[in-house]
């Protein structure tokens, strides 16, 4: 017998695969390839395709539409105002509160007041309605 892939001549060869091309080779080269185990039934898989095999469907727990019901009227259709930095800091000024004051009111840390007022953090929708009712001001909005 003759190797396909070197043309030796062996006393055996072996069936192998690469890159979808299945081959009579001989043990030297065999290793270059996936041995064939079953070659009447085999079926090259492209590990490429095999990787977007269809996933099994995510169960769809039977929660979800109620909790999602709720988090609808509480989170999804409001949002912090853009420029609540600006409004929480001025509004804090004209009641002439310190930063600690507002803080300690809304028992959260001095920290947090201090980085609402430069932007970088958005008060969550609790937050937000706490700073509303101490401040008199608007920072939750609905999203249309
Ligand atoms: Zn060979």
């Amino acid at each position: 017998m003759e190797c396909e892939m070197c043309g030796k001549k062996v006393a055996k060869t072996t069936k192998i695969m690469i890159d979808g091309a299945i081959l009579n080779v001989c043990d030297d080269c065999a290793k270059f390839g996936t041995p064939v185990i079953d070659h009447n039934k085999f079926k090259p898989v492209d590990p490429a395709i095999r990787v977007q095999l269809p996933e099994k469907p995510q169960p769809r727990t039977v929660s979800s539409p109620a909790r999602k019901q709720v988090r609808k009227v509480n989170d999804e259709d409001l949002d912090i105002v853009e420029d609540y930095a600006e409004l929480v800091k001025n509004a804090r000024e004209k009641l002439a509160m310190s930063q600690a004051d507002l803080a300690a009111k809304i028992f959260e840390r001095k920290n947090v007041i201090a980085s609402i007022e430069r932007g970088e953090l958005m008060p969550d929708l609790k937050t937000a309605r706490k700073l509303e009712k101490i401040l008199g001001i608007t920072l939750v909005e609905k999203v249309s």
